[in-house]
This record gives C-alpha cells, structure tokens and sequence, in this order.
C-alpha cells in the first residue's frame, strides 16, 4: 500500500513538472508580450507624469494593473508559469546543466552570498529607468534593451542593425542565464523588481509543516531557483522574491510544501490550471 502511494506520488509530481513545461510553452507561443507590455505602461506612467501630461487609459496600463493585481492575489505566478524571458531563461539553464551532465563536467553556479547582494541590482535598474522616463531621456535608450532585442528575434524580425547594445546585452545575459537559474529575473528585471515590492496576500504562499520534514533535509531550499527559504507552518510570511515556480511542491519527498489555503492542499495540480487559465482570460480581456 505504501509502495502505492509512494508510486502515486511521484507521478503526481512528473505530472505538475510536464504542466509546468507546457503552461510556459503555451505563453511562450501565444502570449509572449505580457511582460514588456507590463513594463511598458510603468514607463508610460513616469514619462506622463514627468512631462506633467494627461495619463490616458491603454492596454499597457490595463496589462499592468491587472498584473499586478493577479500578483497581489495569487503571487508572482506570472513569473513562475508565464512570462516568456522567464521561461526562455528556464530553457537555457536546463540546456547547460544537461550539457554539463552529458559532459561530466561541475556547472559553475554564483555563491549565495554574492547572490544575495546581486538582487539588489533590479532595484537600482528600476529607479534608474523611471528616472529617465521622468525626465524624457528614455528615448534616448533607444537600441539597448535586451527585451526589444528579444521580442523581435521572437517575432522572426531580425533587422537588428540599430539594436547592437541590445544584441550584445542579450548575449552577456543569455550567458548568465545559462550558468545561473533566472539569473535575469532575480539581478535585473525592472519588471521583477516591481513585482517583489508589491504586498502580496497570504492565501497562495507557499509554506511548509516543518515538524513533518525529514531531519536534516533542505530540499526545497536546495532546489529553489532564487533562494527563498520558505517560511514554517503557520506563518503568513510571503515573500516578493518567491516566484511561484512550485519547484518546491515538487521536489519535497514527502509532499510537505502547500499553497497556503488550507482547504485546497493537495490540489497544486487543479489550482496551477485554474490560475493559468484565469491569467490567460484577464490577459486577453486586458488587450495583449
Ligand atoms: S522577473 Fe521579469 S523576466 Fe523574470 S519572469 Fe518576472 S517579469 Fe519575466
Ligand atoms: S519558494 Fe518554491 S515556489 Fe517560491 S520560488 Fe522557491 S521553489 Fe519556487
Ligand atoms: S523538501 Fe520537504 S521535507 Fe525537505 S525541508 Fe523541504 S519541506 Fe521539509
């Protein structure tokens, strides 16, 4: 009977993982602008406001409300399961460290104590792009952002001729994308950096029954792509970093890590459906 369980559980934990794979290649193929598109309206907003001009109603404002509003719901899902330069950054660590595995070679990783002072660097991109937009020196920037670069290769468009900053940033983060899991999610994403200060409420934090965990065992943290150390059972600690990836869920050995209402635990599988698809419809709805 044990064995039965035990059979079942690891099924249920490939499962999530393939869902995981195919939430993200769905974004990847269909909504793939959703991040820019976000970022786009807070730059609108700090140029209007810098240019002391009418803040108009559009569809990269509504993007982004509704982003951020998903955010402070459900946490940062949409970085976990559906941002394409988040999933592209997925795709590249795993290629490495397959081919680091293949080659029987160690993979380089940054230590954590570099890393933890590294997260700090998004919030210094952030302020330094809203401080150009304020003045109206964004444009000056024109060519040089990786995401531009990005989206275009994305589209088939490859006229990159005046984007030669951007190519060689894209290139500089693709390697650092490589060598450490959502390298640019954690160090400099503007975008990221807005999300992780947003309150977000306890509901669908993940947390963990610390008193059932195996002695000694630091899987979850091990296995978490930015380092969240995930708070103990009964705690509302939620943390902005926390990326929603559920990498935790599936990797803990005795199914310790839940979403944080207490009712639905067990049912990460049916819940990652459901919030994928309600993102998807407020998306659409928004104008993606
Ligand atoms: S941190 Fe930025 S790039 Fe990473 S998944 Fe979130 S929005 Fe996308
Ligand atoms: S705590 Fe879990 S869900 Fe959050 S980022 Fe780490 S592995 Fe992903
Ligand atoms: S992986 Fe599971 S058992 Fe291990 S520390 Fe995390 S929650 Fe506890």
């Amino acid at each position: 009977m044990q064995d039965t369980i035990k059979k079942f559980m690891k099924n249920k934990k490939k499962l999530h993982i393939c869902l995981r794979g195919i939430i993200q290649l769905i974004y990847f193929l269909l909504i793939p602008s959703a991040y820019t598109a976000a970022f786009a309206g807070v730059k609108y907003l700090f140029t209007q406001i810098g240019a002391v001009e009418k803040i108009q109603w559009n569809s990269f404002l509504a993007i982004l409300i509704v982003l951020c509003v998903y955010t402070i719901i459900f946490g940062r899902f949409f970085c976990g399961f559906a941002c394409t330069f988040g999933s592209f950054g997925d795709a590249l660590h795993w290629i490495y460290q397959k081919t680091c595995k293949k080659l029987k070679k160690k993979p380089i990783k940054i230590s954590e104590k570099i890393t933890g002072l590294l997260i700090y660097l998004k919030y210094i991109v952030l302020v330094a792009i809203l401080i150009l937009c304020y003045l109206g020196l964004y444009g000056n920037l024109q060519g040089s952002s990786p995401w531009d670069v990005f989206s275009m290769i994305h589209a088939g468009n490859l006229k990159l001729g005046a984007y030669t900053v951007g190519v060689v940033v894209l290139i500089l983060l693709i390697l650092g994308m490589c060598i450490q899991e959502r390298f640019f999610c954690r160090f400099f994403c503007p975008m990221g950096a807005v999300f992780s200060i947003l309150p977000v409420l306890p509901f669908f934090s993940l947390h963990r029954d610390r008193e059932e965990c195996l002695r000694g065992c630091k899987g979850c943290e091990k296995k978490c792509p930015v380092d969240v150390k995930l708070p103990n059972s009964g705690t509302m600690e939620v943390r902005g970093e926390c990326i929603q990836c559920q990498k935790c869920i599936d990797t803990c050995p005795k199914s310790n890590v839940h979403c944080g209402v207490s009712k639905v635990r067990g049912n990460e599988f049916l819940f990652t459906i459901i919030r994928a698809m309600l993102l998807a419809g407020l998306l659409i709805w928004a104008g993606i």
